[in-house]
């Protein structure tokens, strides 16, 4: 077991089937993620980036088993997750938590939000109702929340608060794994800045490792150690955050990159990718990003390029970086 990383995953693989008829015959499959390898290290920030519909989403939720996948392995801690037992897996779950963007969909209306935060050290046993309030004051603390917002309801929440009561709820299990998918899209920039914050505390304090989903680059420069770039179900660039944003090399991490807003206030909005994202269910043959890739060549509609490494942890995926054409 190699314990600098918390997660290893090799060619992961998640397809929908598609279905139509009377008989809901299958017609083809969705790749949402097709062949995805990365790896996190212990006490960092991963960084998956993408536009909507690149597949970000669906690797968080298989990687945790909440879809059946389709092929790969994902190790947690050296442990091949495929090879636990049911009661094996349930066990370790406690350890890898998930926050949604929209925590406000997972709680429920009628429970007050000490017992909604609490509730699942219960379902685990991890405390006894005795030991409970405390436990959940305290991870109530950690979050921004106050003591006495025990008692009350969700709707009596902001939408930050909420996103704090998701973390909390994520926390109090005491995870040293936290996948947080589009965390903070749905607030408002100054909340967003004290959930980042919490982020990069629980990281820096604690030692907890995250796989951060964000289509906001920003966000990602900011907050993450190590960022992959997806398009279409696959891995098209990985790198450190330094390298990525100081030296990106595929098209459409170039593209991504352009279109940050900058501070400049005479600066014209620039498009992200010219083009729709295609549909996963059929991709483009050769390289995936070919029907919009500004350089597309011959060989870019043809060939696929394989994710090379091509500097100290740097990844790519395409022709024009892969030693044969080296642009660098
Ligand atoms: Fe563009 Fe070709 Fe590189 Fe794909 S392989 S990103 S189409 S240049």
């Amino acid at each position: 077991m190699n314990s600098e990383y918390v997660i290893e995953v090799d060619g992961l693989k998640m397809h929908f089937p598609l279905r139509d008829g009377l008989f809901g015959q299958e017609t083809g499959q969705l790749r949402a993620v097709d062949g995805v390898s990365f790896k996190i290290r212990q006490g960092t920030i991963f960084g998956l980036v993408g536009e909507s519909g690149s597949g970000k989403t669906t690797v968080g939720r298989t990687l945790l088993g909440l879809y059946d996948k389709t092929a790969g392995s994902v190790r947690y801690r050296g442990r091949a997750l495929e090879n636990l037992t049911a009661k094996e897996f349930r066990a370790l779950r406690p350890k890898m938590q998930l926050v949604f963007q929209d925590p406000y969909s997972s709680l429920n209306p009628r429970i007050r939000i000490g017992d909604a935060i609490g509730e699942a050290m219960l379902e685990h046993k991890l405390c006894t109702r005795a030991e409970l309030r405390d436990k959940v004051i305290e991870v109530m603390k950690i979050c921004g929340l106050a003591p006495q917002h025990y008692n009350r309801f969700p709707h009596e929440f902001s939408g930050g608060q909420r996103q704090r009561i998701g973390i909390a709820r994520a926390l109090i299990l005491n995870p040293d794994f936290i996948i947080a998918d589009e965390p903070i899209s749905a607030l408002d920039v100054s909340i967003q800045a004290q959930i980042i914050n919490l982020f990069a505390d629980l990281r820096d304090e604690r030692g907890v490792t995250f796989l951060f989903i964000s289509h906001d680059l920003g966000v990602v420069e900011h907050l993450c150690d190590d960022v992959a770039v997806m398009y279409l179900g696959q891995l098209v660039e990985t790198a450190s955050r330094d390298t990525l944003f100081s030296r990106p090399l595929h098209p459409y991490t170039q593209a991504l990159l352009a279109a940050v807003p900058t501070m400049d206030p005479d600066s014209e909005p620039v498009e992200v990718v010219r083009g729709e994202i295609p549909d996963p269910s059929r991709p483009p043959s050769g390289c995936r990003f070919s029907s919009r890739c500004p350089q597309a060549s011959a060989r870019c509609h043809q060939e696929i390029p394989a994710l090379r490494e091509v500097g100290d942890a740097h990844r790519v995926a395409c022709h024009l970086v892969d030693g044969t054409n080296d642009r660098t």
